[in-house]
């Protein structure tokens, strides 16, 4: 027995031991009083299903059932045509767009600003055009330089700043997505909490956050993190298997995701859960064993 089916399957018999010890009576009335749980939403971003164009990796995801679909943003406004003719007639929408842009929020040079607000202003009108959830960024990496300092100053900068492109993003329909990292990547943003108060901060309903599995580190808990963003705030997931930021279940016993799936479940989360991930696999292979192992937790959480 390798390792993923290990966690799977002593999940599973953990849960169908309670179910066989629990009386059939108050089994049902536990079934009754819990509410139906939300749809799972399984979305892929563009290198992770086989084939090799994209109406090829679309027609993969459908016959998966995956709903979502994630291309990254740089030269969107170039494929809009491309990606709405793909999405034609399938069971399948753009979940969110990962990035693309140039330049960086918090540079302290006005030109490397000024490059973000182009290009990042373009793929958000992009993606308003399919249907995007969301554009997601990163405030800062810290291969960024020179960044501005993490002050109090630079915090309410960065409010202010995101209040802009929340507001044009809905101008487009459409939001922009803050996503935490962990420290390696990008020291100032680094919670899921964190990124929903400046959410909350920065006083624009088109200012949300989101959280990815392999990120959440500093994060104690994932089923806190995910509730202290709630439904106001959480808009997008990124999952990867937890040691190497490959599929889920390459990493066997550590690819546990059932306290943060448990918390988009009790909060009605409507949007989306995004495999951005690598794989040492054989990737028809790694790829069906990781929809099936989110599924079962899913259902287990
Ligand atoms: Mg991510």
């Amino acid at each position: 027995m390798n390792r993923r089916k290990f966690l799977t399957s002593s999940i599973c018999g953990a849960a169908s031991v309670a179910v066989a010890t629990s009386g059939a009576s108050l089994f049902t009335s536990c079934a009754e009083a819990k509410k139906p749980a939300p749809e799972l939403r399984l979305s892929f971003q563009e290198g992770i299903a086989p084939g090799s164009n994209l109406n090829e990796k679309l027609d993969y995801m459908e016959k998966m059932g995956i709903v979502g679909f994630e291309p990254g943003g740089h030269n969107l406004a170039n494929r809009v045509d491309e990606i709405k003719n793909a999405l034609s007639g399938r069971n399948i929408k753009v979940s969110a767009i990962c990035a693309g842009f140039k330049g960086f929020i918090l540079a302290e040079d006005p030109e490397v600003k000024a490059q973000f607000d182009t290009t990042m202003r373009d793929i958000i009108a992009a993606a308003g055009e399919i249907g995007s959830t969301g554009v997601i960024m990163v405030p800062a990496f810290n291969w960024q330089s020179p960044c501005k300092p993490h002050t109090l100053e630079t915090r309410e900068y960065l409010c202010e700043q995101m209040h802009e492109l929340g507001e044009y993003a809905l101008k487009h329909n459409t939001t922009v997505i803050l996503e935490p990292l962990n420290r390696r990547e990008a020291h100032y943003l680094r919670l899921v909490s964190d990124a929903a108060a400046i959410c909350r901060d920065s006083k624009s309903a088109g200012v949300k956050c989101m959280g990815d599995f392999w990120h959440m580190q500093e994060d104690t808990s994932d089923y806190a993190a995910f509730l202290s963003a709630g439904k106001e705030y959480l808009q997008h997931v990124h999952i990867a298997s937890r040691g190497r930021r490959i599929m889920p279940g390459e990493d066997g016993e550590l690819d546990n995701y059932v306290e943060g799936l448990r918390a988009l479940k009790e909060m009605d989360y409507p949007y989306y859960i995004s495999f951005e991930c690598g794989t040492k696999g054989e990737r028809e292979q790694t790829v069906k064993a990781a929809v099936e192992l989110i599924r079962a937790q899913w259902e287990l959480a």
